[in-house]
Order: structure tokens, then sequence, then C-alpha cells
């Protein structure tokens, strides 16, 4: 069977109706792969209404730009996404398939696997050509974040998620012209398992994690959740916005958004404040272009005092209190 070319499975933002930066981000790189293999870039906008989207992703660099509109895809569920894929692969024969790592993208990414037998890498921290560009490197962190694996994927196509900020953006390029292809798959009834009653979008700040100046970010050392206003009130004294890790997310101290690492976003503020936090691995990848980062801990062994500019050795309890006040003193 003759496999080529590599298709990006893009979505749109339900807040602003754009595509997403994580669909830029995977089609900046599945240009560069294509490029380097003399093949296509394949896009496939799955969902209702989903033509401008399509339209978009050949500024970002798509060859040929597939969509699929159903009001029953109107919000992802998993069986009638996984068809839509499922066929859309079966018509275009991909040989290298690349799925945005968010809630979404990591279902669609297994059940698809799952679906037609193949290997998946998910959450792959790159992804790269061999050196002969016979083959693709699969990179993703292992053994808790402390090595890389670079896997290969033996069956076709091959398919890899990516969470975003991995790769740059593309660039928007409004004089690229390409293929559009409104494909229509019919969904049958026993595929609606799901039927999704309500959106609900979740608050848009004025400024995010990703593009703000100041972030003061929590750890575990905080305790409980209970604790939480010390950062929200030293935040609030340095105008800055909160970022917490994930075990503090996972404790659901604090939305899921804010998790700041490899796994959540990635920052690069004028100053971080890391309260209580170790300075693991996976929350260092995500804060190391940060211009400026203090640490507040009370282990002087903590990791994190290797990549912090400043260092405060002390009780979270004592110290955050005290500095918030004097800050708002000088405010
Ligand atoms: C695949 C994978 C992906 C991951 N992705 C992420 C990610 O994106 N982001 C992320 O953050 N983590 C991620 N992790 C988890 C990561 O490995 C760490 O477990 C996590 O970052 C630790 O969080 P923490 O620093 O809040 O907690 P801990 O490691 O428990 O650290 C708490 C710190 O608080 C200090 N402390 C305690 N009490 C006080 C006090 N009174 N005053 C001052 N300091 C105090 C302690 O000395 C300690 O250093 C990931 C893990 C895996 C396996």
């Amino acid at each position: 069977m003759d496999y080529k070319n590599i298709l990006v499975v893009i979505d749109k933002n339900k807040s602003n109706g754009e595509i997403t930066n994580l669909s830029r981000e995977l089609l900046a790189k599945a240009r560069e792969m294509a490029d380097e293999l003399g093949e296509k870039v394949i896009s496939l906008a799955i969902g209702n209404n989903m033509k401008d989207i399509a339209k978009e992703a050949v500024f970002y660099g798509s060859d040929k730009s597939i969509y699929v509109d159903d009001e029953l895809l109107e919000d992802y569920t998993t069986i009638p996404y996984t068809r839509v894929l499922d066929e859309i692969i079966d018509k275009y024969m991909p040989m290298a398939v690349l799925i945005g790592a968010n809630t979404d993208g990591r279902d669609l990414g297994g059940r698809i696997c799952a679906r037609r037998q193949i290997g998946l890498v998910a959450d792959c921290s790159d992804i790269e050509l061999t050196e002969d560009k016979k083959d693709i490197k699969w990179i993703r962190p292992t053994f808790d974040g402390k090595l890389f694996s670079d896997i290969r994927i033996s069956s076709f196509p091959k398919i890899g998620t990516v969470a975003s900020g991995v790769f740059k953006g593309a660039k928007k390029d409004e004089s690229r012209d390409a293929e559009i292809i409104k494909e229509n798959i019919t969904l049958p009834e026993e595929d609606i398992l799901t039927i999704v009653k309500e959106f609900i979008k979740y608050p848009q700040k004025e400024k995010s994690l990703s593009n703000c100046d100041i972030i003061v970010s929590g750890g575990m050392g905080i305790g409980e959740k209970e604790n939480w206003h010390l950062i929200e009130e030293l935040a609030d004294a340095v105008h800055g916005l909160v970022g917490a890790t994930k075990p503090v997310c996972d404790m659901g101290w604090v939305p899921v958004e804010d998790q700041i690492g490899s796994t959540g976003v990635r920052v690069a503020p004028k100053l971080y404040i890391a309260v209580g936090i170790s300075g693991a691995i996976q929350h260092i990848a995500g804060i190391k272009k940060s211009d400026i980062i203090i640490a507040i801990n009370n282990d002087p062994e903590a990791p994190i005092f290797k990549h912090a500019h400043y260092g405060l050795v002390g009780d979270l309890f004592e110290v955050v209190p005290m500095l918030t006040k004097k800050i708002k003193e000088l405010n």
C-alpha cells in the first residue's frame, strides 16, 4: 500500500471561532517535514461549519484542506470523530497523522489507533525525520521526564499526538492557495452514543499565562486549597497571573488551564515567582523561558534553586504574607 503525505487533524477554538494555536503549531511541523520529504500537508477539520477553518488551514500551510460538517459533529464525541478520521485515512492514505494532545485529541488518538490496530506515540515532545528520511522519530518523555525516548512506529499511518507549545505556530500567509474539499461522511445512528447538551465557555481572561509579564505560581508546598489565597494575594500585589503545578491542578485546587509545565502551558514571563514548588523537570520545561525566576522553598536542596535567579529559603507561610504586605505598601 502506498502511504504518503502528512495529515493534520485541526480544530476550532470554541471561544473565538478561530483555528487553534495548537493546530497552527502542528501545521508548521507537518509543513517542515513534508517539504523535506517532497510530500503534501493535508489538513482535516471535523465539526460543524468548518469551511472557514479549512480555508484558514491553507493560509497556515495546508496543501489540501478537507472538512467534514455535520450537526452531530458540533462537539467532540469519541465514536463519530473516530469514524470520520478512519474513513479519511482509508481514502487519503497518509503516511503520518498529527493530532493535538488536548483533551479531545488525546481521546481521538487512542481510539483511532485501537480501531485500526496500529501504533500511537502520545504526547510527543518532538518529531523529526530520521537521517535517511525513511522514517519518523517520535520523541517523548519517559521515566517521569528524566529520559526522552526516540520511538519508531512500524504500522501505517504513523500517528502521534503533540501538546501545545512544543512547536512554533505557522505564520499566516494569505497568498497561499490550495484545494478545499468537503467530504460527506454518513454517521450511523448506532455511533451516536453521546449527545452534548450544552457548551459552557471557560471565562476568558484578558491576559493569559502564555502572554503575561508576571506569574506567581504555587505548588504542593501550599498544603491545602484553603491556603491558596496566599498565592492569589501575592499575584494581585505584583499585578500578575496565578499558575500552578500539575499536582495542584490534579487536586482540583485550581482549574487545569492554569497548569504550567511540559503537559500544561509553557510560559515566558518577565518574572516567575515559584512558591512551594520543588522544580521537577516537567515543571521546569514550562518555565525555562522566563526572564527571571524567584523561588520560595523551605528546602535549600530543592531542585528549583538550580534554575532560579533568586532563591528565598524559608517557610512560605511566613515569607509570602510578609512579601505581599511589603509590595502592597510600595504600590
Ligand atoms: C508525564 C508527566 C507529565 C508531567 N507534567 C507536569 C507539568 O506539566 N507541570 C508540572 O508542574 N508537573 C508535571 N508533572 C509532575 C512533576 O513530575 C512533579 O510531580 C510536580 O511538578 C511536583 O509538583 P510540586 O512542586 O507542586 O510538588 P512537590 O514536588 O511535592 O514539591 C513541593 C515543594 O514545596 C516545598 N514546601 C513544602 N512546604 C513548604 C513550606 N511551608 N514553605 C516553602 N516550601 C515548602 C517542598 O520543599 C517541595 O520542594 C508531570 C509528571 C509526569 C510523569
